[in-house]
């Protein structure tokens, strides 16, 4: 992006409070827009750190959010999914204003968790948006869910339902199947679904217990890239509610779960979804998904600052290269790289030293005492790297924040500046 488009946005900055300086844009719009946006903001904050003599912690890294990326992944989803009503999981990144930006739109909640559920419900969001959708529950934790009224939750074995009987015999249950997640990045299947082969003997049980199923769930796996995974879940959820009719119930809901991406293989996937979901399920039945990385993952921009240097020299070629640290690594917003397989991508923000004509190799670690606490093997840029200078990632919202653990007494804390580059969802979130 050439600077000179860069500098012809005006920006107005206003702080509500301490912890979030609120950005008021100037009402365009777009995805184009929302780049610059975000790297007049990330300027604009490195502007007012000076590293050489700020206070600890002053230079920590820090997240731009840009939630009109959230509002237009909001729209795209009912252009390409109108069937289908997002709960967002929020598990992928539990920030009160990405819950009240798709509360707001009109979106459920998917929680696993009592503190998920609680976090939701303290926002004022009703209990019947929220799908309890770990089939595997803590005995408290469900003990806590009936006493709000948070009915609609998954299962997906025996001993599950009988703890539901006795704690919250009047829950609404979906029975979670097994899914083919082999094309998937980071599989579920290993660990959750019951197969066809027993899901007859759980609707009959479920039956026996006279407890209440109200539909079929699956998730295809966290960054599916196989449709036929989504068609052949839709299929075999097709069967599920056949038995289910079988044996008494009128299932009245499909839940097709997460996994879905953010980028253009977004559209194949669900139009693989839409034409099974109509294939094999009339208008009658409600579908809702479970979405997570899909909303938030291109929303957040990480900016990291180099806080030390190290010029190594290959001792077979001769080259020299260096090895850079961030004050940002694995243990911390970069979980993602181990959890999630995520290949997070440096870019420059500031660079004392300038533009250079050749290319200088560098590879990326985080600041534990760890070895493995690698971001990335291999790089280069155009310029010469020094201590003081800034690094950005986009692509950091989803599994990155949430994950971050506070090993060799480094924080896990770190700073979001919210923006909005879509008029809509700055009027709900007013800025
Ligand atoms: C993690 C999870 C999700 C969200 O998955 P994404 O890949 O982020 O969309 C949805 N549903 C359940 C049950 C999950 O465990």
């Amino acid at each position: 992006m050439a600077p000179s488009a860069i500098e012809n946005i005006p920006i107005e900055c206003k702080t509500l409070n301490q912890e979030n300086d609120w950005i008021v844009t100037n009402g365009r719009g777009g995805a184009e827009y929302g780049k610059i946006l975000v790297q007049n903001v990330l300027k604009d904050r490195i502007a007012s750190i000076d590293p050489a003599t700020c206070e600890p912690g002053e230079e920590d890294a820090f997240f731009v959010a840009d939630m009109g990326e959230i509002y237009r992944q909001h729209l795209r989803w009912k252009m390409n999914l109108k069937r289908v009503k997002p709960h967002y999981a929020v598990k992928c990144n539990p920030d009160p204003e990405v819950i009240r930006l798709l509360a707001a739109l009109g979106n459920g909640f998917d929680c696993a968790s009592k503190a998920e559920i609680d976090l939701v419900i303290g926002l004022g969001i009703d209990p019947s948006r929220i799908i309890y959708a770990q089939p595997c529950k803590t005995r408290s934790h469900l003990r806590h869910v009936a006493k709000l009224g948070v009915k609609q939750m998954t299962f997906d074995n025996a001993d599950e339902l009988y703890k539901i009987k006795e704690l919250f015999p009047s829950a609404e249950l979906y029975l979670r199947i097994l899914t083919d997640d082999s094309a998937s990045r980071c599989r579920l299947s290993l660990k959750f679904g019951a197969s066809l082969d027993c899901t007859k003997a759980l609707l009959k049980l479920a039956k026996q217990l006279e407890l209440s199923v109200v539909g079929v769930s699956f998730h295809v796996g966290s960054g599916a890239s196989d449709p036929q995974s989504f068609v052949k879940a839709v299929h075999d959820s097709r069967v599920v509610f056949d038995q289910a009719a079988a044996c008494g119930f009128d299932l009245k809901t499909l839940d097709v779960g997460g996994g879905f991406i953010s980028d253009s293989l977004f559209e194949v996937m669900a139009e693989a979804l839409r034409e099974a979901l109509d294939d094999c399920f009339p208008n009658s039945i409600r579908i809702i998904g479970e979405p997570g990385r899909y909303f938030v993952s291109d929303a957040y921009t990480l900016a990291c600052n180099v806080i030390a240097r190290r010029e190594v020299e290959d001792p077979i070629t001769g080259v020299n290269s260096y090895m850079v640290y961030l004050n940002d690594g694995v243990y911390g917003n970069f979980s993602s790289i181990i959890w999630d397989y995520q290949h997070p991508v440096p870019s420059i923000l500031s660079a004392q030293h300038g533009i250079r004509e050749s290319a200088v190799e560098y590879s990326i670690w985080g600041p534990s005492c760890d070895g493995a606490d690698r971001i990335t093997k291999k790089t280069a840029f155009h310029c010469l790297l020094d201590v003081g200078d800034w690094l950005y990632f986009r692509e950091m919202g989803a599994y990155t924040k949430c994950c971050a653990t506070r090993f060799n007494g480094f924080t896990n804390e770190h700073h979001v500046i919210y923006v909005s580059s879509e008029a809509g969802a700055s009027a709900i979130l007013g800025y």
